[in-house]
C-alpha cells in the first residue's frame, strides 16, 4: 500500500481541507452553493511546503485566483453529469450543449442552462468546435470542460480556445499535439529515458515497407492508429499472412474514427498488464502523480474494471512508474489532469514500457479519487484558474482500495457487441457518496478523511441515464460506472459484488452478470490480472450464471409468476381483463383472484415450464414443473423482489439475493404460427447482429467463399465488425440494403447462400 511519510506533516492541510469538503458534501446534498473557504485556509500553509521539497515547486502562490462563475461542459452522459455535480458543490453554474437526440438527456436536465447544437451525429453536434465556442461566448461561460472522448484530445480545439477569451480545461494545445500521436509521443519518451515497446513509429506508411518492419519486429505484431483511442483502430496480426488485411482494417478504422489513417507497428506482448498513472500539473511548474491504476481486464482492448492501487506491485516500482509519468508530463510542458499508460510484463512487472499519454480526465479517474480523497474535477478547475496544485507530492496520501466497474450496454455472450435501446428499468445500488471522494464519511469516522481503521462500505455510481432514457447507436454504450472503496482489496471486492447484486437494468443487454462473475472469480480475487484475462479464464465461470443453482432460478421464476398472478388479480378486481385495460393474447378472461392460476413459461436454461400459483393467506404456494424435476415452494413472500416486463426481454425477476432471471410467457399455438410465417425462412443467410452501418460488401452473387472469409464489414458504435462466412458456400444473393453507407436495423438479412 502506498503510505507516504507525510502522515506527520500533512494533518493541518488535509484535515482542514477534508472538513471543508465534508461540509461542502453535506451542503451540496441540499443544493446550497458553498463558498470556497478552503482556499483561504490553505493559503498560509503553502510557503512552508516550498521549503519541504524544493524540487517539485516553482513559485509559491501569491493569493488565489477565483474559480470561474460559469463553465460550459462539452460532453454528455455520465461524465457531463459528474462534472456538473462538482460545479454545483462549488457554486459554479453550468452550461450544457446537446444534440437533437439528447434533448431529454440527464446532462441537459442537470445543467443550469442547455443549448442544442445540432443533429445526433457527433460530427454535427458534440464535435462542432465553432458552435460550442459560440454558446460559451453567448452565455458568458469562461471555461470549457471537454470531458473525455469528443473534443477532449483535440489540439485544434484547444488552440482555438487559446485564441479566444474562453479557457480550455485541459493541457495547452502543444502538449496535446505532442502526446496526441502514439508514435511522436514515443519518440519524446525515448528521449526522456522512458522505455517503449519495440516497434516502428515512423511516417512511412507504404504497406510493403510496414510488412517488412513487422517482419523485423517479429510476429505477433500490433497495428495501432497513431491517433487512436478507446481501443479503436487496433488490429493484431499473428502471422505475415494476416498482416495485409489487418493493416487495411486498422487504417480504415483510423481514418474514419480519428481522421488520420497513419498507423504504427509494435511488438504484441502476449500476457501483459495495463498499469497507468494519474498525473496532475499546474501552470507554475508543479507536477505530481496520484496513485496508479490497474486496468488490465479488457475486452477489445477496452477497459472493463479498474482498480487502485495496482495489485502485487512493489512499492519501489510504484514510485518508479509515478516518477516516469511525471517526467513524461514535464517533457511536454503538461498542465492539468493526464494519464500516462504503461504496459507491464505480468510475470516481471519491473519490465515496463510507455504506451501512450491520455491528455484528459480518464473514464476511470474515480478510483483515484477514492483512494486519494480528492475531487479531480475540482483540481482541474483550480489549475485552469491558474492556481497552484492544491497538494504537492509529499502531501498526498493514498489509502484503502478502490474498484470501478463499467456498466456497458452490450451482449457479453456475443463477443461483447454493443447493444442499444431504451432503459426500461434501472435501479441503482444504495450509494453512500454522490460525488468524488470519501469525505462524506468524515463525520462518522471522527473527522478523519478516509476509511482508515473503520469498515466503511463506500459505493458511488456515476451515471448519465435513468429509467426511460435511450442508449443510442450514435454514442458510447457505457451506461454508468460503479465505484467502490474498502480498506483493502478483499473488502472492496466484497462491496463491489454486493453492489452489483443490487444493480438492476432491464432493456438493452448489459455486462452486469459478467461483472458479477468477474469479481467472484478466484484468479481475479487473487489479483492475477492481465490483458488476456478473459481469453484465459473465459471457460472457467466468467460467462453465463455459474453461481446460481437451478433451484434458485426456479424460485426466481416462481416469484415472476406471482407477479403475473398479482397483475392479473389487480386487473380482475378493476373489472378489466388485463392491467391498464391492455388486453393481450395471454390474458385469461376467466381468471378470478384467490383461485390457482397456471402459466406456461419458457426459460432459456430451464426450458419449458408449467407454473401454478396459489395464494395462501398473504403468501403463495408455487409449483414449478420443468422437464427434469418439479419444485414446490411453500409460503413465498415477495419482499424485496422486483419483476419487470419489457417487449424484448419478456419478464425479468430480480431477487434480493442478486439472483436474476428472465423468461417469457409461451404464446398460444395459433399465435406462434403466425409469427413464424411473418419472420420468413431462416438458415443459409447472414444477418446484421445489431443496428449498424454497412462499410463494405466484399462479395458478389455467385461467388464461392471459404469458411471464415470476411463477407461484409459493418460499423456500429464506431467499431468495425466483420461478418464472416459460417461455412464454405456459394453466394446466392446480396440484399439491396447491403451497400456501403446504408443503415440497417438489427436482423436484416444481408447475404444468402446456396443450400449445401
Ligand atoms: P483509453 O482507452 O484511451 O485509456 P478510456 O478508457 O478513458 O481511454 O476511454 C475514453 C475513450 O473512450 C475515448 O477516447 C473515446 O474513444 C471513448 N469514449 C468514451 N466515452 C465517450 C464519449 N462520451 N464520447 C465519445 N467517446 C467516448
Ligand atoms: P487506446 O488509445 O485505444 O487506449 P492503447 O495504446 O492505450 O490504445 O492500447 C489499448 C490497450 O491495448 C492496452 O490497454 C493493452 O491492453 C493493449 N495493448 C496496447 N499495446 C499493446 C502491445 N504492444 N501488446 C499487447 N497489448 C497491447
Ligand atoms: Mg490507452
Amino acid at each position: 500500500m502506498l503510505r507516504t511519510t507525510q502522515l506527520v506533516l500533512r494533518p493541518r492541510v488535509a484535515v482542514r481541507r477534508g472538513a471543508a469538503l465534508a461540509t461542502a458534501a453535506l451542503a451540496s446534498a441540499r443544493m446550497v452553493p458553498v463558498v470556497r473557504q478552503l482556499h483561504v485556509r490553505r493559503e498560509p500553509i503553502a510557503p512552508s511546503i516550498t521549503v519541504r521539497r524544493a524540487s517539485t515547486v516553482a513559485s509559491p502562490p501569491t493569493g488565489l485566483k477565483p474559480l470561474p462563475a460559469k463553465i460550459l461542459i462539452a460532453n454528455r452522459g455520465e461524465i457531463a453529469c459528474r462534472i456538473m455535480r462538482t460545479c454545483r458543490r462549488l457554486g459554479i453554474s453550468t452550461v450544457a450543449v446537446f444534440s437533437e437526440a439528447d434533448a431529454k438527456a440527464q446532462h441537459v436536465r442537470l445543467a443550469d442552462e442547455a443549448y442544442c447544437i445540432g443533429p445526433a451525429a457527433s460530427a454535427e453536434s458534440y464535435l462542432r468546435q465553432d458552435k460550442i465556442l459560440a454558446v460559451a461566448q453567448r452565455t458568458g461561460a469562461t471555461m470549457i470542460h471537454p470531458g473525455y472522448g469528443f473534443l477532449s484530445e483535440n489540439a485544434a480545439f484547444a488552440a482555438l480556445l487559446e485564441q479566444s477569451n474562453v479557457t480550455f480545461m485541459g493541457p495547452p494545445a502543444s502538449a496535446i499535439d505532442a502526446m496526441g500521436s502514439k508514435s511522436a509521443s514515443k519518440e519524446i519518451m525515448l528521449a526522456a529515458g522512458v522505455p517503449c515497446v519495440p516497434g516502428y513509429h515512423g511516417s512511412n506508411q507504404d504497406p510493403t515497407f510496414l510488412a517488412q518492419e513487422a517482419e523485423k519486429i517479429g510476429y505477433p505484431v500490433l497495428i495501432k492508429a497513431v491517433k487512436g483511442g478507446g481501443g479503436k483502430g487496433m488490429k493484431i496480426a499473428d502471422t505475415p499472412a494476416e498482416f495485409g488485411d489487418a493493416l487495411e482494417s486498422a487504417q480504415r478504422e483510423a481514418a474514419k474514427s480519428f481522421g488520420d489513417p497513419t498507423v504504427l507497428i509494435e511488438k504484441y506482448l502476449t500476457a501483459p498488464r495495463h498499469v497507468e498513472v494519474q498525473v496532475f500539473a499546474d501552470k507554475h511548474g508543479n507536477a505530481v502523480y496520484i496513485s496508479e491504476r490497474d486496468c488490465s481486464v479488457q475486452r477489445r482492448h477496452q477497459k472493463i474494471i479498474e482498480e487502485a492501487p495496482a495489485p502485487h506491485l512493489a512499492e519501489e516500482l510504484r514510485r518508479e512508474l509515478g516518477e516516469k509519468a511525471v517526467a513524461a508530463a514535464k517533457a511536454v510542458g503538461y498542465v492539468g489532469a493526464g494519464t500516462v499508460e504503461f504496459i507491464l510484463d505480468a510475470k516481471r512487472p519491473e519490465n515496463f514500457y510507455f504506451m501512450e499519454m491520455n491528455t484528459r480526465l480518464q473514464v476511470e479517474h474515480p478510483v483515484t479519487e477514492m483512494v486519494s480523497g480528492l475531487d479531480l474535477v475540482e483540481w482541474q478547475l483550480e489549475v485552469a484558474a491558474g492556481n497552484r496544485l492544491p497538494l504537492l507530492q509529499e502531501e498526498l496520501k493514498i489509502e484503502g482500495h478502490a474498484f470501478e466497474a463499467r456498466i456497458y450496454a452490450e451482449n457479453t455472450d456475443a463477443n461483447f457487441l454493443p447493444d442499444t435501446g431504451r432503459l426500461v428499468h434501472v435501479a441503482l445500488p444504495s450509494t453512500s457518496t454522490l460525488t468524488h471522494s470519501n469525505t462524506a464519511l468524515a463525520p462518522r469516522s471522527g473527522g478523519v478523511v478516509g476509511s482508515e481503521g473503520q469498515a466503511e462500505a463506500v459505493v458511488r455510481v456515476d451515471t448519465g441515464f435513468v429509467s426511460g432514457d435511450e442508449i443510442s447507436v450514435h454514442y458510447d454504450p457505457m451506461i454508468a460506472k460503479l465505484i467502490v472503496k474498502g480498506r483493502d482489496r478483499t473488502e472492496a471486492l466484497r462491496i463491489m459484488a454486493n453492489a452489483l447484486n443490487q444493480y438492476q437494468v432491464v432493456g438493452p443487454s448489459t455486462n452486469i452478470q459478467f461483472l458479477k462473475n468477474l469479481v467472484r472469480h478466484p484468479k481475479f480475487i487473487e489479483g492475477q490480472v492481465e490483458t488476456g484475462f478473459i481469453a484465459k479464464h473465459g471457460e472457467t465461470g466468467l460467462f453465463g450464471d455459474p453461481y446460481t443453482s437451478e433451484v434458485q432460478l426456479q424460485e426466481a421464476v416462481a416469484q415472476g409468476a406471482i407477479w403475473l398472478y398479482q397483475r392479473d388479480a389487480a386487473a380482475a378486481l378493476r373489472g378489466g381483463e388485463a392491467a391498464e385495460g391492455k388486453a393481450s393474447i395471454w390474458t385469461n378472461p376467466a381468471f378470478r383472484p384467490a383461485q390457482t392460476r397456471r402459466f406456461e413459461l419458457q426459460h432459456k436454461t430451464l426450458g419449458p415450464l408449467r407454473v401454478s400459483v396459489t395464494p395462501v393467506d398473504d403468501a403463495f404456494d408455487v409449483k414449478v414443473e420443468a422437464k427434469q424435476a418439479t419444485e414446490e415452494f411453500k409460503g413465498l413472500r415477495t419482499t424485496g423482489v422486483t419483476t419487470v416486463e419489457a417487449t424484448r426481454t419478456g419478464l425479468t425477476t430480480f431477487m434480493p439475493t442478486g439472483v436474476v432471471t428472465s423468461f417469457s410467457i409461451v404464446a398460444p399455438g395459433w399465435f406462434a404460427k403466425i409469427s413464424e410465417a411473418a419472420a420468413g425462412p431462416v438458415g443459409d443467410a447472414l444477418a446484421s447482429p445489431m443496428p449498424s452501418k454497412i462499410v463494405d460488401c466484399k462479395v458478389k452473387a455467385g461467388q464461392q467463399v471459404k469458411k471464415g472469409e470476411t463477407l461484409v464489414i459493418l460499423e456500429a458504435m464506431k467499431t468495425e465488425i466483420a461478418l464472416k462466412a459460417p461455412r464454405d458456400a456459394v453466394i446466392k444473393s446480396i440484399s439491396g440494403k447491403c451497400k456501403p453507407g446504408a443503415l440497417v436495423p438489427e436482423a436484416t438479412t444481408l447475404v444468402t447462400f446456396e443450400s449445401e
